[in-house]
């Protein structure tokens, strides 16, 4: 397994943030989802300082779905990160964590009317408009309440970033944003200008995820910039910024390139600047989203073993008391991660295992042909790299509760979420009136 950020071999045992998983598992039980805090902050920082440019101004805007709690919150607001919503859930969490909601940018392919007077009432600072329908909605919206909104359009160029076939979301048929290529998208965009209370800033697209690769962003910048002229040309209209969505792609395995964050963000900022003078355009402003690529490695997931078991067919399995509720994504999107026995980083992995988790599904599982140290009853199982779309994608079934979250920093823990009770799962559960 790969080590990120502070993760450290103190002696055979897993240290992350200065703490021991021993005193971690000892204070706040497993399954336990431990946040690399120095890590997330030096990802925020990577990000701020180098995707920055003398001919236009920059945002990084935390896509909070890839993991949302207060203290996420308290991060991005330190590192002057602005926050992405696509729920009322979303904006709900990020309001009551006091985030600055002017810098906070609102997406969904279908939003609510809840949700749109939401933004308005709430002074969200930009909602990423994404079909005609909303336009309507969120104008009407406007012009009742007589208060004024920045927008922006999701677009979708068309471009098919290679990642796995079910988080790729740029195909034609892709259910979010209007086609690029749409005959009709002029008058699209022309129907928001008419809004009086929509000021509308520019596009947005979003071309996937897990994207190792600069040339789909290249295309994608491309893509955009000229469809922003073309736009702004036969509109006769000033478009101010565009956004270029997230989808850096992370390390699980082997399997994945590296990207270099800076590198990759100069190469970005580069190409940028190189398309708008070509373009002979300006532009105020340019953000990205990143989401997965801010917490993705800084997070791990540390489970307790509590059996083993070899098959009559062969298979060896470690059974861990968290899976696929805590961690859905290789049933999901056969997703792959790497994992060690926490307690035991001196002993060679000699042993191919299957990790198996506690629910009633055969594709409950961490991961197959997995190389551990021969597991026992008791030693703890750490699975790397789950910050991004572990916990936000946990569930309760077969009513398990949902584990804590804790930051670890500099020797110090601090619990972010807590870990749910059993009078937390019959919280909202009503008797009938027999
Ligand atoms: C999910 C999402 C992101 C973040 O994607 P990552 O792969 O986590 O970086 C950014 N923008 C939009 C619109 C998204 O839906």
């Amino acid at each position: 397994m790969r080590y990120f950020g502070t993760m450290k071999n103190n002696n055979g045992i897993l240290e992350i943030g200065g703490v021991s998983i021993k005193e971690l598992a000892k204070e706040y039980k497993t399954p336990l989802y431990i946040m690399d805090q120095q890590l997330i902050e030096d990802n925020m920082k990577k990000y701020i300082d180098n995707f920055k440019s003398d001919k236009f101004k920059t945002e990084i805007v935390y896509a909070s779905k890839a993991f949302l709690s207060k203290a996420m919150c308290q991060l991005a607001d330190k590192y002057g990160l602005s926050m992405d919503a696509v729920s009322a859930g979303e904006l709900y969490t990020i309001k009551m964590a006091n985030f600055p909601m002017n810098r906070v940018h609102m997406h969904g392919n279908n939003k609510s009317i809840e949700e749109l007077e939401m933004c308005l009432d709430l002074g969200v600072g930009i909602v990423i408009l994404d079909n005609i329908l909303e336009i309507e909605r969120l104008g009407e919206l406007a012009d009742e309440k007589n208060k004024k909104i920045k927008v922006m359009l999701r677009v979708n160029i068309g471009i098919d970033a290679h990642t796995h076939e079910y988080i790729r979301t740029s195909k034609h048929s892709s259910k979010f944003g209007e086609s690029i290529f749409d005959k009709n998208i002029y008058g699209i965009v022309e129907k928001i200008i008419n809004y009086k209370n929509l000021e509308f800033l520019g596009f947005h697209c979003h071309i996937g995820s897990q994207i190792f690769d600069t040339k789909a962003f290249h295309e994608g910048i491309e893509t955009m910039l000229k469809f922003t002229k073309s736009v702004s040309e036969k509109l006769k209209i000033n478009i101010q910024e565009m956004n270029l969505g997230g989808g850096f792609g992370v390390y699980y395995t082997e399997e994945d390139t590296e990207i270099d964050v800076e590198k990759f963000m100069h190469s970005m900022v580069e190409h940028i600047e190189k398309t708008l003078e070509k373009e002979n355009m300006n532009l105020e402003r340019v953000s990205i989203e990143p989401g997965r690529s801010i917490v993705g490695n800084a997070g791990g997931t540390l489970y307790s073993v509590g059996g083993t078991k070899e098959t009559y067919g062969g298979v060896k399995y470690v059974f861990i008391d968290g899976g696929m509720t805590d961690n859905i994504r290789p049933a999901l999107y056969q997703a792959k991660y790497e994992a060690v026995l926490a307690n035991k980083l001196n002993e060679k992995p000699e042993e191919i295992v299957t990790i198996a988790g506690k629910c009633c599904e055969s594709g409950d599982l961490i991961g197959k042909d997995m190389k551990l140290a021969k597991a026992c009853v008791g030693d703890y199982v750490f699975v790397s790299t789950t910050g991004a779309y572990g916990y936000s994608m946990s569930s309760n079934y077969n009513k398990a509760l949902r584990p804590a979250v804790v930051f670890v920093k500099d020797g110090k823990t601090a619990l972010s979420i807590k870990r749910e009770t059993y009078e937390d799962l019959v919280s909202k559960d009503i008797f009938l009136n027999l």
